[in-house]
Parts: C-alpha cells; structure tokens; sequence
C-alpha cells in the first residue's frame, strides 16, 4: 500500500465530474488500497478518488474505526430526515462549516468483487454518504456550507 497526496482546494480536478469504473482491475483494487491508508493517516472518515487526483467514481468512508466502506460506482437511492451541523474536509485543510445533509441516505454501489449492495447510514454515516458522493460530481462542502471557519491551530 501507498500513502497518495492529498489535492487541496483550488486544484480543478476537485471540480471535475467523475467517470464510472467499468471494470475492477487490480489497479481498482490497489486504488482502493491506498485510498484506504491516505484517509486512515490524515484521521479523515471519507476520502473520494478525485481528492487524490483520479476521476473514477470511488469512495472510501470510515466513520466506525476498523468498520471500512468501499463504495464504486456508488449511487443515493434513497434518503430521510434532515440534520444540521458541522463538516470539514482533508481537501480544505483546517476548516469547517455548517451543512444540512439528510439523516438518512441509502446508497447502492459495487464492492470490490464486483458484486452490488446496499447499504444504509444515519447521522455522521450519512453525511459522509453525501460529502463524499459530492465529490464524484465536482462539489464540495464549502459551496453549500454556512458559517465557515478557520480551525485554531493545535
Ligand atoms: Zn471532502
């Protein structure tokens, strides 16, 4: 596994809309790998293919520690509810602001065998479903967010 480089706000291709994944290569297989460890070393709980600089639409969230989501190809199929609260996000480095999201969204993807599922979140879960499918379509949180803010530094 590799560590990728984090694209940071500013780079277009955070901007781009993402392309399917066809086919599940190893190279698929690796990505997902190594998006795995970029977002588990920045203490991140998603992490989309583009922030690392590829436009495939992969996803990879870990809200629960030891409890990895895969999500390729992943679509919102359904959601509930509402909530309101904060979001950041490791390609706008030190911020946060205030977002509503659904407070529950089911998504519908493939996994890395190729097989589809589905899979259902609340809360935190669910607004990670959405910030990160975002980014499969070039947007980020600071377009919808309110009140966003500096973080102090540590
Ligand atoms: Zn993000």
């Amino acid at each position: 596994m590799a560590k990728l480089k984090i694209v940071k706000v500013g780079d277009d291709v955070l901007r781009k809309k993402c392309r399917p994944v066809d086919e599940i290569t190893p190279k698929i297989i690796q990505l997902l790998d190594d998006m795995a460890e970029t977002m588990r070393e920045a203490n991140g709980v998603g992490l989309a293919a583009p922030q690392v600089g590829i436009l495939r639409r992969i996803v990879v969230i870990e809200v629960e520690e030891g409890n990895l989501i895969e999500l390729i190809n992943p679509k919102i199929i359904a959601y509930a509810g509402e909530q309101d609260g904060t979001e950041g996000c490791l390609s706008v480095p030190n911020k946060w602001g205030m977002v509503k999201r659904p407070m529950h969204v089911t998504v519908r993807a493939t996994n890395r065998h190729g097989e589809e599922f589905e899979i259902s979140g609340s809360e935190l879960l669910a607004r990670a479903f959405c910030h990160e499918l975002d980014h499969l379509d070039g947007k980020l949180y600071i377009d919808v967010a309110r009140n966003i803010e500096t973080v102090p530094a540590e």
